[in-house]
């Protein structure tokens, strides 16, 4: 029997399928006909049966698939009786912190709160910090903060600070050690920076890949806004530094349990469980487990979507910018009931003309 190996995770999209190795890592595109057929054939045919059962115009094709399959260890042939020693890999996510990490923007106004929160210990079982440290905020104050925070259980602090610090000695120390990483930001960093142009321009989404905690996450949590929280330039507490929804004010937190009264609140848990298979067009994309996408999505009629179009168009499989590239609403449109519908037709006949014939 043919028998996909359990640490690999097929995604289907609308024109095209992502396969992903949970063990080595990283993922290929494979085309819809392959990843569709071994989805449905697993652990269930022997190779001359999903030969016939693929029926692909081009039966060499079938072969440079198998060989494929079989070169990346992707599938492989067992007896039938064998079946039963490859369990599934149970998906269900689990993360061992009250939050995986909090962004703090440090300005001039909110300083001295953020001081006093790390001294009473309201960010204690979070591993992950990112600072967004304002301009005018003075390198000894910096490390101030840094020391406070050094001196706490984390696994990584991540300092993003002017370039005119760059040629500062004060951070030389600092950046010697292991947990802290410091960013120059070629960008100003004040009250604007997240609306400003430059920002915009250089993080119209974040498509990083994290490896399988991040798919695992991605099948029940939204990967971009699941157990983070921003505290902003005002010291409000928000998820993201996107989000308009103010959670509260960290001047207000006294102790942890205040913060978990927030972070256990369904206003924070429901939009952490909009993962991409709940929001329009990302549904229909292959990249949809491993895309942490920086937009907010907004409930419309019946469906979730986002205000602006992602720069990847799904159905085409191309990047804005690309060669045949065409924006998503020219793709199909949104209906009241049902969210976006995909115009098939127009979309198969972009197809042929951008990718050629399909298999
Ligand atoms: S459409 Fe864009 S935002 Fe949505 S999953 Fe694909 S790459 Fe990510």
């Amino acid at each position: 029997m043919l028998k996909l190996f359990s640490d690999i995770f097929i995604v289907i999209g609308y024109t095209r399928s992502t396969i992903h190795d949970f063990t080595r890592g990283g993922f290929k595109f494979i085309p819809n006909i392959l990843a569709k057929a071994i989805k449905k054939y697993d652990g269930k045919i022997e190779y001359l049966d999903l030969k016939k059962k693929m029926s692909l115009n081009r039966m060499d094709l079938f072969n440079e698939y198998y060989n494929f399959l079989d070169e990346n260890e992707y599938i492989f042939d067992t007896e039938e009786s064998n079946l039963l020693n490859f369990i599934p890999i149970n998906m269900h996510y689990e993360y061992p912190f009250d939050l995986l990490s909090v962004i703090i923007f440090i300005s001039s106004d909110n300083i001295n709160i953020i001081k006093a929160s790390l001294l009473k210990n309201i960010f204690f079982n979070i591993p992950h910090f990112k600072f967004i440290i304002e301009d005018n905020i003075s390198p000894s104050e910096i490390i101030e903060i840094t020391n406070i925070i050094h001196s706490k259980f984390v696994a990584s602090i991540t300092l993003l600070i002017g370039n005119k610090h760059k040629k500062s000695s004060s951070f030389k120390e600092i950046e010697k050690s292991s947990l802290i990483n410091v960013i120059y930001s070629n960008i100003n960093i004040d009250a604007n920076y997240f609306i400003s142009d430059e920002y915009q321009k250089r993080y119209p989404f974040l498509f990083l890949y994290k490896g399988h905690l991040q798919l695992m996450e991605a099948t029940e949590y939204n990967t971009y806004l699941n157990k983070r929280i921003f505290i902003d330039y005002q010291a409000d507490i928000k998820h993201v530094p996107e989000s308009t929804v103010i959670l509260g004010n960290l001047s207000q937190i006294e102790k942890k349990d205040d913060l978990l009264i927030i972070i256990n609140s369904d206003i924070y848990k429901n939009i952490c469980s909009i993962h991409r298979n709940k929001i329009e067009v990302c549904r229909d994309c292959e990249l949809r487990m491993i895309c942490i996408d920086n937009r907010i999505p907004i409930k419309i009629d019946n469906y979730w979507c986002c205000k602006t179009e992602c720069s990847y168009n799904p159905y085409i499989c191309k990047w804005k910018g690309e060669e045949g590239y065409i924006p998503i609403k020219e793709c199909g449109s949104y209906e009241k009931e049902t969210g976006f519908v995909p115009d098939k037709e127009k979309i198969s006949k972009l197809n042929k003309q951008i990718w050629g014939e399909d298999e």
